[in-house]
């Protein structure tokens, strides 16, 4: 028996009127990903626990079985946790993102979140600014007094630690959630460190807005990475180890950091692909075939799939919609397939992480469905295609740290 999670980022999401009231899973044909739902069990869980802020960090700690309750320290020491980092005593970790900031000329608070990712910034770019700003003799002053050094995230995720970090009380936002409002409000607030992070971003601002790779960027159509944002801070992360709970070794493929700091973490080998981009053009063949490649040595294996959450934050529908039928036709069809071809029996839990609403661009907390089929069909299916509602009258899974018991039959 094999067991097989594919996760569709923010792919869950509310009706729209451009979709004739439709979701866009309603909308979009992803024959093969219905016919296995038609053939299993359709329910709703809440991956997102109360209280908690609606994020991949929290949902996806819990489905691989970690109550966020318990363990959830901040998203970015996950990630940190993914390139093997290593956090100092009583340090913090936080995201760096390189960001697009609106209204050049205004005062700091009076700019604008354009983009969260700095327009999608390739790696190399993103790299070698974020390098360059550390290294320059006036932010490397202010980053030092302040305890900060870069690791670079070869794409807009960078991450920054901070030696003696004091996180009572910080308020920092998640600029994902904020696109197109003026940052005035969600700057960093709440003790003596946000003041510091405040100044090192106004001062980032001012070095970066007329960078030689910006100015080639604007002249190209591009968004400038003209900011750095810092948040998803955090102290630290010890995680339960997956196959002493669920019985199998196994793996996780992503493009992100932070899927791979959670399997890291929980004991499963994080895998990467080189062709892998964390948005809806990635190569879906290359990370099918790193999925059986796993299922080939483990009894486990995970696919995340960031396309749609990503398109749904750059208010980018044709392409949320083209990344569902992607996972459906491009993964979820060959990685069956395939199995079957081996002659695998094998259960397959698909689902969304969190919802990621186009009409906001931002995440929400309300319950996601999710899929669990079994190769042995051992029961009559639930008759329906994959989507919100119709997962409504299903079973209602209250936390998603159940996902792992009944993918693995406990
Ligand atoms: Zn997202």
């Amino acid at each position: 028996m094999k067991y097989i999670l594919v996760i569709g980022d923010g792919m869950a999401d509310d009706p729209l009127p451009e979709l004739g009231g439709r979701t866009p899973l309603e909308a979009c044909r992803k024959p093969y990903f219905d016919s296995l739902c038609e053939r299993g069990e359709l329910g709703l869980v809440q991956t997102i626990p109360e209280g908690f802020p609606p994020g991949s960090d929290t949902a996806i700690m819990g489905i691989f079985g970690c109550d966020p309750a318990k363990y959830f320290s901040g998203r970015a020491p996950l990630e940190l946790a993914a390139g093997g980092g290593v956090m100092p005593e009583g340090g913090a970790c936080y995201r760096c993102n390189m960001v697009t900031l609106g209204g050049e000329g205004l005062p700091f608070a009076e700019r604008t979140m354009l983009s969260h990712s700095a327009g999608s910034i390739e790696g190399e770019e993103s790299d070698e600014l974020i390098e360059w700003l550390f290294a320059g003799p006036s932010f490397a002053a202010m980053a030092a007094a302040a305890g900060m050094s870069v690791r670079p995230g070869s794409s807009f995720r960078h991450l920054a630690v901070q030696e003696d970090a004091d996180l009572d009380g910080i308020v920092l936002a998640p600029p994902h959630d904020h696109l197109n409002e003026a940052i005035g409000p969600i700057l960093p607030r709440g003790n003596a460190n946000a003041e510091a992070l405040l100044a090192l971003m106004e001062r980032a601002n001012a070095l970066l807005e007329r960078h030689p790779i910006n100015e080639k960027r604007r002249a190209e159509g591009r968004l400038p990475a003209n900011g750095i944002w810092f948040w998803a801070e955090g102290k630290g992360a010890r995680l339960p180890n997956f196959t002493a709970r669920y019985g199998e070794e196994g793996g996780v493929v992503s493009a992100v950091p932070l899927c791979h700091g959670i399997a890291a973490l929980v004991g499963l080998e994080p895998v990467s692909v080189a062709t892998a981009t964390g948005e809806w053009d990635t190569d879906y063949e290359a990370k099918t075939a790193a999925a059986l490649n796993i299922l080939a040595r483990r009894g486990f294996a995970a696919v995340h799939l960031e396309g749609p959450d990503e398109a749904t934050h750059n208010h980018d529908l044709e392409h949320k919609i083209y990344s569902v039928e992607c996972l459906s036709e491009r993964v979820v069809r060959p990685l069956c397939e395939a199995l079957r071809a081996r002659g695998e029996d094998f259960r397959l839990l698909i689902l969304s992480d969190h919802r990621t609403y186009m009409r906001s661009g931002a995440h929400g907390a309300a319950p996601v469905p999710y899929m669990l089929y079994d190769s042995r069909e051992p029961r009559p299916g639930c008759g329906l295609a994959y989507s919100e509602k119709n997962a409504e009258g299903g079973p209602f899974l209250d936390s998603g740290t159940r996902l792992m018991e009944l993918l693995f039959e406990l």
